[in-house]
């Protein structure tokens, strides 16, 4: 079957589904996206996913090109067009094509709007949960606004491919006071020998996940102890279990970190357990 973008106001096939070169997304990474789940066709908390888009549009001070409610209607026509049951939904939104400045574009130019849609393979993503992965930890080298979800992924490249490069899945990024910030498509998670979820605080130093926030409530609904904080990479070592979580891969248990077993080296009881408690508390569009 082929596939269908959305591009600046027109439904494409994917060949002829092209940007300017001088789209500021492409030459500066002047722009924002959003990744979200989508499950029997249906999108994942969605609601959360626009609002954290509005907030990083607002942040860069790119003006949002239409209504959350159009925008949504553009996202569902996407995944219907592509006939995704499972899979994900990727927006990108830049601040438009101009003569390459590093400064705005005076006058304003449209923003540029890109809607793509891939299929997943739930089998495999339940195999990698059946398995957990292996990370590496990586100096967090990326700049000082990483809670704004820029296109600007450089570091994150890099680490991901460091990390395949030693035989892992993922990278852990390490900020100057040897604390992890997150992963480098996901947020961090340790779970203590007490028994407490620790994950970093959302400041400026991490993306404020939405599967992050849904397994938050899971967790308060669980009554589970919660440790919003820094945590090292020695305290990880330690721990009796790891996972990261994302909206591609929900919640996936890490089971060796820099080539150490975590736990047992196996998937452990909580982030097993979180991943059925996810589906819960997500809002399903
Ligand atoms: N942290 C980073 C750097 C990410 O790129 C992502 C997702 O792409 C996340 C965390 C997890 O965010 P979410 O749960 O909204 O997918």
């Amino acid at each position: 079957m082929s596939r269908i973008a959305y591009v600046n106001g027109r439904y494409l096939q994917f060949r002829e589904a092209k940007v300017h070169i001088e789209d500021r997304g492409y030459q500066f990474a002047d722009g924002v996206y959003e990744v979200c789940e989508v499950r029997s066709g249906r999108l994942l908390d969605s609601r959360r996913h626009l609002e954290r888009l509005k907030r990083s549009l607002d942040a860069l001070r790119i003006r949002m090109p239409m209504s959350a409610t159009a925008l949504g209607v553009i996202i569902r026509e996407v995944i219907a067009r592509n006939r995704i049951g499972y899979g994900i939904v990727y927006v990108q939104i830049g601040r438009g094509v101009a003569r390459r400045d590093h400064a705005f574009p005076r006058p304003d130019v449209p923003p540029s709007v890109v809607v793509m849609a891939r299929r997943l393979d739930p089998a495999r993503n339940e195999m990698l949960a059946a398995n957990g992965i292996a990370v590496v930890s990586v100096p967090d080298n990326r700049w000082g606004r990483v809670d704004i979800k820029t296109v600007g992924l450089l570091p994150n490249v890099l680490a991901r491919q460091a990390a395949i490069e030693q035989g892992a899945r993922d990278a852990w990024f390490i900020d100057k006071e040897g604390a992890i910030t997150e992963a480098a498509s996901a947020n961090a998670w340790i779970v203590t020998q007490a028994g407490a979820l620790v994950t970093r605080h959302a400041d400026q130093a991490i993306l404020r996940g939405i599967t992050r926030m849904v397994v938050l409530d899971a967790i308060k609904a669980q009554g589970l102890r919660i440790e919003e904080r820094a945590f090292s990479l020695a305290e990880a070592y330690a721990a009796r279990e790891a996972f990261v979580t994302s909206a591609t891969t929900i919640v996936l248990p890490v089971v060796r970190i820099d080539g150490r077993a975590i736990g047992d080296g196996k998937p452990g009881p909580v982030a097993t357990a979180l991943r059925r408690e996810f589906f819960r508390h997500a809002e399903v569009g």
